[in-house]
């Protein structure tokens, strides 16, 4: 399946809520492995994608994707801002002649997200989510347990990227806040596509 634009918009705006609306918790598990701010820093992007967004509605995919990436970009800050910046620029570029499969849409931006952090799956990141939805998609079998057990594989792995690697084997237990925010991102999407 593809994504149109008027979905896309929905998925974008459901995530930006849902960043809204967890900004406490994001910080939360932030506070356990790391430093305490991945919520404020998303809820900041957030606002600053609905900001460009109603500045300018887009009236294509590439526009859409490539608004959300600068604003995550400018306003999100730490890690995270460059990472989801990265995926949805490349994602934007995935789909500048024509538009793609969902599958291949979020692979690209999984690898945009391995590239610019250097990383890959196991790691304890937001790529933990990222792959096993995009696998699920493609084999056409995306839905909420797919989000569910990536979130509860990633609690079990040792981090060895990120701030949170520093804590070894302490980092054990807890989710990872770039996974969650990234499964907020993909609860967004199985509300819109109702996988
Ligand atoms: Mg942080």
């Amino acid at each position: 399946m593809k994504l149109e634009l008027t979905d896309a918009k929905k998925w974008i705006n459901l995530f930006v809520e849902k960043l809204e609306n967890n900004q406490a918790t994001l910080n939360e598990l932030d506070t356990a492995i790391g430093d305490g701010d991945h919520g404020t820093n998303m809820d900041r992007g957030a606002k600053a994608v609905t900001d460009s967004l109603t500045k300018k509605d887009p009236d294509n995919l590439a526009d859409l994707y490539k608004a959300t990436a600068f604003a995550m970009i400018q306003k999100v800050g730490g890690a995270s801002g460059p990472l989801y910046g990265t995926a949805f620029l490349d994602m934007s570029k995935a789909v500048k002649e024509e538009n793609i499969e969902l599958s291949d849409l979020i692979q690209v931006g999984t690898d945009g997200i391995k590239r610019r952090g250097q990383s890959d799956v196991g790691m304890k990141t937001m790529i933990d989510v990222w792959q096993p939805v995009s696998d699920s998609l493609r084999a056409d079998k995306f839905d909420q347990s797919v989000v569910d057990n990536a979130l509860s594989k990633v609690k079990d792995l040792v981090a060895t990227k990120g701030r949170a690697s520093y804590l070894e084997e302490k980092s054990k237990g807890h989710i990872d806040p770039g996974a969650q925010s990234s499964a907020y991102l993909f609860e967004s999407l199985i509300e819109v596509i109702g996988a």
